[in-house]
């Protein structure tokens, strides 16, 4: 009732009243908020007011900290660090903020280069390329790798850029269920058939396309009998790391490394530098006749300005932490910071009996809320508390399924997370998202 005194619209609604003006700039108002700070363990949201209660005029504007558990700073480099930024620092007086050009004509820096060997290196493969942008990095290399004539089949749940590019290639898509092994081979043996020669084929070419963490779910994608199934029937595969490279695994290699799956059973490597390396771009990693296929025929990389000096910088020298190699073992803590905050808070929401998604050692955690009339509801009450929490709802998910998705960081401090727990358990109880309630103890 203190809810509905506050002017949320009650929980039980249907299509139309969901999209009636109210509920709708209700919950428009829980996106896009503009942030005045680093996006750091605590941040600086700008608060919008105004005085008729109407929250799209009249604004009045005012920042203040909250608990950021939103960002993909999984390993905290999102804010100013004793080794990056003063490499950053530099890289921005020698080289300005843009090269100003495409790779192939004067953009390419000798920070590229070492970018590109870095990545290499760091994820297992003879060779990389990187780009200006995760979301394009997919989107403009998938119609590269394949085309009409060839077959692509994606986990239901791909990320936006990869159906982009998987649309975008004129392949023919098929999909199979979420990270369902069992069904990716189902789907396969309608297509071919085991031994079946890579010549004799109604197919010009195969790829499976899979994430390594999937962002709205925290799930860790199964990738060994993934790849068990592609070796079977000799398909390629393709794997998103966005969210699993730098965050998991013993040096932060990912879900290869986690899984101790070899990365050359892995044909096409790609992941982002927006999130553990808190940058901007993205890369592929692949055999040395790949990327120089790509470097060849991709527009992306032909005809689009390159990844800014300063961002390259950030992520050769936040690697070079995480490889301990700038001299301190700050990385390993970090890795095991932010392993050990993501499994403390996941199961401490689950204690609490909320229903959490995802895998332990991810740092993704959706909390599902299902009915999206609850969004504005656990978003500005948490944000009253101080503390600013990421929904998610129609389109990325079904309209059904909304939820608020937690990201750890390993600059998260066990206080923060203490405190966070706290605020999310009591809103959580006024929204009634507690599908599990725990009993309490009996004396
Ligand atoms: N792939 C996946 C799985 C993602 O979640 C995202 C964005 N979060 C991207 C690609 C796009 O990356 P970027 O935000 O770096 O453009």
């Amino acid at each position: 009732s203190s809810l509905k005194e506050k002017g949320y619209a009650p929980i039980c609604l249907g299509l139309e009243d969901f999209y009636t003006r109210r509920l709708y700039l209700r919950i428009q108002d829980c996106f896009s908020r503009p942030i005045s700070s680093a996006p750091d363990a605590w941040f600086d949201v700008v608060e919008r007011q105004s005085n008729d209660g109407n929250k799209t005029l009249h604004r009045t504007e005012k920042s203040s900290r909250c608990l950021n558990l939103g960002s993909y700073n999984y390993l905290g480099f999102a804010s100013a660090d004793e080794y990056c930024t003063p490499r950053v620092i530099n890289s921005l007086k020698k080289y300005s903020s843009s090269t100003c050009s495409v790779r192939v004509d004067g953009g390419t820096t000798k920070l590229h280069e070492e970018l590109e060997d870095v990545v290499a290196k760091y994820v297992g493969k003879p060779a990389a390329v990187c780009f200006g942008m995760g979301y394009v990095t997919n989107s403009a290399i998938i119609p590269v790798i394949i085309g009409k004539g060839g077959l692509i089949i994606s986990d239901s749940l791909n990320h936006s850029s990869l159906i982009n590019g998987a649309r975008g290639s004129g392949a023919t898509v098929r999909v199979f269920q979420h990270n369902t092994p069992s069904h990716l081979e189902e789907v396969l043996r309608e297509q071919i058939s085991e031994g079946q020669p890579r010549t004799r084929r109604p197919w010009k070419k195969i790829i499976v396309i899979v994430e390594g963490i999937y962002s709205m779910e925290g799930e860790l994608c199964k990738l060994p009998e993934i790849v068990a199934v592609c070796k079977k029937y000799k398909v390629y595969t393709y794997l998103d790391e966005a969210h699993s490279i730098g965050a998991i695994g013993k040096s932060g290699r990912g879900i290869c490394e986690l899984l101790e799956v070899n990365p050359s059973d892995i044909d096409i490597m790609m992941g982002t530098f927006t999130k553990s390396f808190g940058s901007c771009g993205g890369y592929i990693a692949a055999s040395k006749e790949i990327i120089k296929y790509l470097k060849y025929t991709c527009p992306a990389h032909l005809y689009a300005t390159s990844m800014s000096p300063p961002a390259v910088e950030q992520v050769i020298s936040s690697i070079r932490v995480v490889l301990g190699e700038d001299g301190s073992n700050r990385g390993a803590i970090k890795l095991q910071q932010i392993r050990e905050n993501s499994n403390f808070f996941r199961s401490e929401l689950q204690k609490m009996g909320f229903e959490v998604l995802g895998d332990n050692d991810s740092p993704v955690m959706p909390i599902m809320l299902y009915n999206p009339a609850k969004i504005p509801a656990f978003s500005r009450e948490c944000l009253e508390k101080k503390v600013a929490i990421v929904t998610v709802a129609f389109p990325a998910t079904p309209l059904l399924l909304a939820r608020a998705r937690i990201c750890i960081s390993a600059s998260h401090t066990r206080a923060d997370l203490v405190e966070a727990l706290k605020v999310i358990s009591k809103v959580g109880e006024d929204v009634g998202i507690k599908y599990f309630p725990v009993e309490p103890m009996k004396p």
